[in-house]
């Protein structure tokens, strides 16, 4: 059976439907911050084995980038929300399509330690 993505503006999708742009978490610093800040948001990224919220962009349907939330061991999907109104909730300004404005939390569920 296809894995299902359910894009709050389309409906239940394919996965195929939709690219990953990879983990939400990670908040672009401002333009003046020191070079080990932009050095982590580049180039660091935590590798869950778990629930994490990750950019998902539905490129085969409305294009609007999402919020899903998803463990990354079992493929299950919890949640999806628009990146804006994720954004939102999280009570960062938004702009640039959200994506890149997103500032994004984790839950922690089922990470494993490092
Ligand atoms: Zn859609």
């Amino acid at each position: 059976m296809a894995s299902l993505i359910p894009c709050p503006h389309c409906g239940l999708r394919p996965k195929e439907e939709f690219s990953i742009r990879g983990d939400a978490a990670p908040v672009r610093p401002r333009p003046d911050a020191p070079f080990d800040a932009w050095d982590a948001y580049v180039h660091l990224r935590d590798n869950v084995r778990g629930v994490m919220h990750e950019h998902w962009q539905h490129v085969g349907g409305c294009r609007r980038w999402l919020v899903v939330e998803r463990d990354t061991f079992t493929h299950a999907v919890h949640a999806v929300t628009d990146a804006a109104d994720f954004t939102r909730a999280q009570g960062a300004p938004t702009g640039g399509g959200g994506a890149s404005a997103a500032s994004g939390t984790r839950t922690g569920k089922g990470r494993a330690k490092r």
